[in-house]
């Protein structure tokens, strides 16, 4: 289909292809520049076989888990960002929320929720707050 000036097949140098994908171009853009479609570039660069910049359609390092994990493991940045959000939202009270009579220590997730609801957060001083992340480690811990 697709056909150089000179009336011969376009020949798409693999290497090429790899290096310009790597530095951050698009199948769209390689496409639109070697006058091929998206799919057509994709199948060239797999034909290399060279390590991808990231694998096809596989989302599931994006997001968030149902049960938050992946936030809690693998993204230290959005998690505290999350915790700055909440900390606006919900102000450092005098004493902590559980015990009521230490002074607060931890923002903390109530069942380790992380979500962008204040009311799932909670300020806890810093034993009540060991205590609920003991208790929850013992909560998975049981679960199999
Ligand atoms: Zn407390």
């Amino acid at each position: 289909m697709a056909v150089s000036e000179s009336g011969n097949r376009l020949y798409i140098c693999p290497d090429t292809l790899v290096k310009e994908y790597n530095e951050g171009k698009t199948l769209r853009e390689l496409g639109d520049e070697y006058g091929v479609t998206p799919p057509a570039i994709r199948y060239h660069i797999v034909k290399t076989r060279l390590p991808h910049r990231r694998k096809w359609g596989n989302n599931s390092k994006i997001g968030i888990t149902d049960n938050g994990n992946s936030l809690w493991k693998g993204n230290e940045v959005g998690l505290t960002a999350l915790h700055e959000w909440v900390g606006k939202r919900k102000p450092k009270p005098e004493v902590c929320e559980e015990c009521g009579a230490n002074k607060p220590f931890d923002l903390a997730s109530i069942e380790n929720r992380y979500t962008r609801n204040p009311n799932d957060w909670e300020w806890l001083c810093r034993s009540c707050h060991m205590n609920k992340d003991g208790r929850i480690k013992n909560l998975k811990r049981g679960v199999v």
